[in-house]
């Protein structure tokens, strides 16, 4: 952090963490009154929607109308049609027999906490067509839904009722002023580049920072820039201008982003030539892993940092589990050790088996003899008896070790949650998801005030990396 000269903020589900419950329902209850009016069947205002089944970092097969989790290689660990996991033939058959193309027209991504409304609705809708044996349009139904939640923003449906009432929706946390006045004590110059239009930044911001202290006269006092409408990821490899509305309330465009001003629009480019700082001192605090941390890591030499609110949970699953995740790591080292083993008495019963083989070719008529080959014989039959013996038992105990980590595995998985698991792991995996945020992100956590815990000089050190090799 004493590298850092500017410190950048994204503002929903950063600066401002939603609490996800009363907007995941706020958002369910809008779009199901859109595909209502859009022509679907009234009983769907009926279904009981369930907001905690998806999880972030999932993956839609609008075609099938399966939802996915996928790990680090893109590999299906998981399918859901409604709230029936697939089994793992179908799985297998559906999606293993090449190579999935996340970025394609035929799936949708969750990558924000925004999209969980989404699935939610998708999913209960195909469950309860799934029961009553109704054919259904997936791919449609999908685009209608999002269609719906976007219309829902657009036409203030989803506003309005957030700012009626902000507190119930969204976390006012009083260390945020504290954070900003911090950095900026500390000589750090502090952006604002959100997505949102002006109007309703001014809106969050004014319920996050407002009233104001530390002499502050308003929350605009915090931040050197401020950049509001920036369409990220867009934002990150267009040239569109910046506008801003000046004292006679007439728009201004310009190149660069102007000062004391609230932005709309603009571009990479500008904001690079304002900030003029070289790319790794300039710090880029955001919660889209596509729209800010991966674009701002493709485009620019930025540093970022990634506001996972799930990470409270992923923590308290750990600790919970913590037992059992020990368990888990020596019953693996047992199964390493005891496959080593069967493996090494599989290839010395073998060499026996073949030894044997050898003598009985050579002396095909010993039967009644008592020489010298056939004590050698009766010896390695004696052998032979002795390794299969072995053989059984340590192949009981591989079995044992595999049957307790399922057991463990599900354990742990359903302490992170009932369907998918944690959202960071897939099996022994990364999750896709976990892999883009260890990937994209310098660090992450999970809400912005947590760097208050360490100074603005703060030097963050990661455990070093340590690749898989192996030898013999
Ligand atoms: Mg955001």
């Amino acid at each position: 952090m004493d590298q850092i000269q500017w410190v950048g903020f994204d503002m929903d589900y950063t600066l401002a963490p939603y609490k996800q419950e009363a907007l995941d329902k706020l958002s369910i209850d809008a779009t199901v009154e859109k595909l209502v009016k859009r022509g679907y069947p009234e009983w769907l205002k009926d279904i009981e929607y369930k907001p905690d089944f998806p999880i972030r970092g999932l993956l839609v097969d609008k075609k099938l109308g399966n939802v996915l989790k996928m790990d680090r290689y893109q590999y299906v660990k998981r399918a859901y049609h409604g709230y029936h996991e697939l089994d793992p033939e179908t799985r297998h058959s559906l999606y293993h027999a090449r190579r999935l193309r996340v970025g394609s027209h035929r799936y949708h991504w969750i990558d924000t906490l925004y999209g969980l409304s989404e699935v939610s609705v998708y999913t209960a809708i195909i469950d309860l067509m799934h029961e009553k044996g109704e054919k259904l349009d997936f791919l449609q139904l999908f685009t209608d839904v999002r269609e719906s939640i976007d219309e829902a923003h657009r036409d203030g449906t989803i506003h309005d009722t957030l700012f009626a009432d902000p507190a119930s929706f969204v976390m006012k946390d009083p260390r945020l002023a504290t954070l900003l006045h911090k950095l900026r004590s500390g000589g750090k110059q502090l952006f604002l580049l959100t997505n949102s239009g002006p109007e309703t930044t001014e809106r969050m911001m004014r319920f996050l920072l407002e009233p104001t202290g530390n002499g502050y006269h308003t929350w605009h006092n915090y931040f050197d820039l401020i950049i509001t409408a920036a369409k990220k990821p867009v934002f990150f490899n267009k040239t569109h201008p910046f506008t801003h509305t000046d004292e006679q309330g007439e728009t201004q465009t310009s190149p660069l982003p102007t000062r004391g001003k609230v932005n709309v629009g603009g571009n990479l480019g500008g904001l690079r030539k304002y900030l003029d700082t070289p790319g790794d001192q300039i710090l880029y605090i955001g919660d889209h892993i596509y729209g800010d941390v991966l674009r701002a890591k493709k485009e620019t030499a930025w540093r970022t940092i990634m506001i996972v609110q799930e990470m409270k949970e992923e923590l308290h699953a750990q600790h919970v589990s913590a037992s059992a995740l020990t368990e888990l790591e020596t019953t693996s080292e047992i199964r390493e050790q005891v496959t080593a083993r069967l493996l090494e008495v599989q290839s010395k019963l073998k060499h026996v088996r073949r030894k044997i083989d050898t003598l009985r070719k050579a002396h095909p008529n010993h039967s009644g003899d008592n020489g010298p080959s056939t004590n050698e014989r009766q010896q390695l039959e004696d052998q032979r008896i002795q390794l299969e013996q072995e053989i059984e038992i340590v192949r009981t105990q591989v079995e044992l070790a595999e049957s307790r980590i399922e057991e463990l595995d599900s354990l742990i998985e359903s302490t992170f949650h009932p369907h998918w698991g944690s959202p960071f792991q897939a099996g022994t995996e990364l999750s896709y998801f976990g892999h883009q945020v260890e990937h994209f992100a310098c660090l992450y956590t999970d809400r912005v005030t947590n760097l208050l815990n360490y100074g603005p000089t703060h030097y963050y050190r990661s455990p070093r990396d340590r690749m898989p090799h192996f030898s013999q």
